[in-house]
């Protein structure tokens, strides 16, 4: 079978100036191969931070018309950041790219699946560190430079029981001090940027930064080098530790940090696996 192609056209333009500069054409190629969601639902149950808005769908025709034919639609509302969505660099980083300006390769990418579901059942404040990585290049090799670095902690299974999923299922600014879920450690995230920098991010809590945290520096280490993060991610049990490929894309708001987003895994042949 011939391996799918994606032309992700990519305009290059350079700090400061207004007019793009340059139009480079970057390929993304990944094979065919079984797809996994890797997206939760969005519903009346979709888990949002203690401070955003709930995701709201209102519905606004479902049923026969006057006119003898079938017609449904809805409003939505929602944060950008509830639910399986996307951090665009600039949640945490002045100056950093808004979800419409993260270059379309960021949304595609080779899956590195790192597992410490173990761990973070033992203890919901585990932040992932350096050895975690490390444990991993032994195993599989070393990470690749346009990876998608996975981070699966076995939560995803918890939602949408926000208790057992955030620590907590009380809303507002003083709820978020009760958050408890794991995170990668902000030492893990400067390994990171300096040594493997990544495509993007992932992981199946509600921040890349654990519950506890208070000043989110593995965002702000992250964002600064314009490396998004998916978060609330799920089924990450179902992709290898290597050889998956990520698709994950985020609607497109202009100016926005973040956003609902739909992120699919394709499986390897069983066979490579
Ligand atoms: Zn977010």
């Amino acid at each position: 079978m011939r391996p799918l192609l994606v032309s992700v056209v990519l305009l290059l333009v350079a700090g400061g100036c207004a007019a793009p500069q340059e139009a480079a054409s970057a390929r993304v190629a990944f094979p065919a191969g079984e797809l996994v969601d890797l997206s939760h639902p969005f519903d009346e149950r979709t888990i949002a931070w203690p401070t955003a808005e709930a995701f709201r769908l209102e519905r606004v025709a479902d049923g026969l018309t006057d006119a003898g034919y079938f017609y449904a639609a809805n409003n939505l509302s929602t944060a950008e950041h509830g639910g399986t969505h996307l951090d665009a660099p600039v949640h945490f980083a002045a100056g950093a790219q808004t979800t419409d300006e993260i270059p379309l390769e960021r949304f595609f990418g080779r899956a590195v699946v790192v597992d410490v579901t173990d761990r973070a059942e033992a203890e919901a404040d585990y932040q992932i560190g350096v050895d975690d990585l490390l444990g991993w290049e032994r195993e599989h090799g070393r990470i690749p430079t346009d990876a998608i670095l996975l981070l699966r902690t076995g939560f995803s299974r918890r939602w949408p029981d926000a208790v057992r999923y955030l620590g907590t299922a009380e809303r507002g600014a003083e709820a978020v001090a009760r958050l408890r879920f794991p995170g990668l450690h902000p030492d893990a995230a400067r390994w990171l940027v300096d040594e493997r920098p990544l495509r993007a991010i992932g992981i199946d809590t509600a921040s890349i930064d654990y519950g506890q945290s208070t000043g989110f520096e593995t965002h702000r280490l992250l964002f600064e080098r314009n490396i998004p993060a998916f978060e609330n991610l799920t089924n990450l049990d179902r992709l290898p530790a290597k050889g998956a490929f990520v698709v994950a894309l985020p609607m497109k708001i202009a100016g926005g940090s973040g956003g609902p987003l739909r992120a699919v895994g394709i499986l390897p042949p069983a066979g490579s696996r």
